[in-house]
């Protein structure tokens, strides 16, 4: 049972019954309304998953509302500055811990990598590796409420964009095994580093993957009609998009040339 919190105002207070969201005051059209830092469990014992940016007020906010119990461990679900920029200080604020796949963002000995499995206050959280985002992006799957934390792998309105630490293939292979295991495991919710909770985790899975699929098919398109830089198939494809997301577009587009040059060269 996942005991779903869906807040009309926006994400911040959002959830299932053992994982709150609060949200950072880092807006932008990137961020959506901000990143959401996740709090895992309601005894005394707690894992926090992606503290947020470097935002003081935040990282206070969170050590207040989690004062008088223990923080076990903070995860990552991957390195971006969004995520982990206030990793270092709130683990000094709450003296716990960082857990993440790539050795650089870790504080401590442990890590974290596919196929592990935390505990906290008698629930568990698995440890799914997803990389494509980003090399270093995880899920993480919490039975109890039946939810997957997706980091910005899904995020809860629109598309994520690949990062130049990610990779497309990567990517797609990620979004498939998310939609088998959510099909295996009967998922009720997606939480997201970014936006709303997602209420149909397949539905939004396979959204997501018709999604690429078509970027792909217009990029293949503009191509055959002459366009040649990604600036030039930005222009084409993502004309009904709002310019400040054109950046971002031509990262996007940068990652789908170089996966499509690798199917075409029998990657
Ligand atoms: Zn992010």
């Amino acid at each position: 049972m996942s005991g779903l919190r869906i807040p009309l105002d926006g994400p911040d207070g959002s959830g299932t019954a053992h994982a709150l969201s609060v949200l950072a005051p880092n807006p932008s059209p990137m961020t959506l309304d901000g990143t959401n830092t996740w709090v895992i469990g309601t005894g005394e014992d707690v894992l926090v998953v992606d503290p947020g940016p470097e935002d003081g007020p935040h990282l206070r906010r969170l050590a207040d509302l989690l004062r008088g119990r223990r923080v076990t461990a903070i995860l990552l679900t991957h390195g971006h500055h969004d995520h982990s920029g206030g990793a270092r200080r709130f683990a000094e604020l709450v003296r716990a811990p960082v857990r993440a796949l790539d050795p650089g963002h870790r504080l401590g000995d442990e890590g974290l990598a596919d196929g592990d499995v935390l505990t906290v206050g008698g629930l568990e959280l698995h440890v799914v590796g997803t990389p494509g985002h980003s090399f270093d992006s995880l899920c993480f799957w919490l039975p109890e409420d039946r939810a997957m934390l997706t980091g910005d792998t899904v995020l809860g309105r629109g598309t994520t964009v690949i990062a130049p630490d990610g990779d497309l293939a990567d990517y797609l292979r990620s979004l498939d095994l998310l939609r088998a295991r959510a099909e295996q495991v009967g998922a009720e919710a997606l939480l997201p580093g970014h936006g709303p909770v997602l209420p149909d985790p397949i539905g939004a899975l396979e959204g997501y993957i018709a999604h690429r699929r078509q970027r792909l098919d217009q990029i293949r398109d503009a191509c055959g009609r002459g366009a040649r830089t990604p600036a030039e198939i930005v222009e084409i494809v993502y004309g009904d998009v709002d310019r400040s997301l054109w950046p971002a577009a031509e990262m996007s587009v940068r990652a789908q040339l170089s996966y499509l040059e690798g199917i075409e060269g029998g990657r």
